[in-house]
């Protein structure tokens, strides 16, 4: 057994898409119910946009929907290594990570309703990892990224990645070539980098120039611990990483 939830702790409801379980600890937070109601709605839609999983009677009756699980922020066992917080209770904190026994995020002295967009973030790689399976976390958290923005009520969340892509990859700080590498993209992350918006940036770039299908084609080839990231990215879009990294900036100048 991966992981044991015990059972009387939890209060389950059954929703059109997910499966929502509340820890006891959460079930009293005002805006938890809306949270989750917003989560059911946005299933198809993106499973629209992922083009994955299309909602259909014959799916609902393969009982496959997602465990949703919402509880205060804890120590996960299986969430990347990155993931550091203090488990303070007076601190306002919000985490999310998917595994094998679905989605996990936690709330701590925060609204859930002002963090639709980092549920939106944990569903994406819930609903595509299952469809194609991971990648090295470039693609990973950019497919993540790149969708949570799409959906985000929030405007002008794409001028944020372009900021990021040039705080990072135009100042010289790192290269696309690196951070294909799982390991430097989180040394990245940890020096501060806003490694999340370039990757945010390489999906945008690579669906907008040549669609999702190539994408998933791309993630089916791949895997998490995949070191040859950048030699798949030339088996797949016919460009070395630097060469993709110069026609990249020139999408970022040409949308800011
Ligand atoms: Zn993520």
């Amino acid at each position: 057994m991966d992981h044991q939830h015990e059972f009387e702790a939890w209060q389950t409801l059954v929703g059109k898409h997910y499966v929502f379980h509340l820890h006891s600890d959460v079930l009293a937070d005002t805006d938890i119910r809306d949270a989750i109601v917003k989560a059911d709605e946005r299933y198809p839609v993106l499973s629209q946009e992922l083009l994955v999983h299309p909602v259909s009677i014959k799916r609902k009756e393969r009982f496959s929907r997602t465990n949703y699980w919402l509880h205060r922020p804890r120590l996960p066992e299986e969430a990347p290594v990155s993931q550091v917080f203090t488990l303070d209770p007076e601190a306002s904190l919000a985490q999310g990570w998917v595994d094998t026994s679905g989605i996990h995020f936690g709330v701590q002295n925060r609204s859930w309703l002002e963090l639709v967009d980092s549920m939106t973030h944990e569903e994406v790689h819930a609903i595509w990892g299952r469809e194609v399976g991971e990648a090295p976390s470039l693609l990973n958290e950019g497919m993540a990224v790149w969708y949570e923005i799409r959906l985000s009520s929030e405007q002008n969340r794409v001028q944020e990645l372009c900021a990021a892509w040039r705080s990072v990859i135009e100042s010289g700080e790192e290269t696309l070539d690196n951070l294909c590498r799982t390991n430097v993209f989180w040394d990245a992350y940890s020096r501060g980098l806003s490694v999340y918006g370039v990757a945010g940036v390489v999906i945008g770039y690579l669906l907008n120039t040549n669609g999702l299908a190539k994408l998933n084609d791309l993630f089916l080839r791949t895997h998490y611990e995949d070191e040859h990231l950048a030699d798949m990215l030339m088996a797949c879009y016919k460009r070395p990483a630097d060469r993709l990294m110069v026609d990249i900036t020139d999408w970022v100048h040409a949308i800011t």
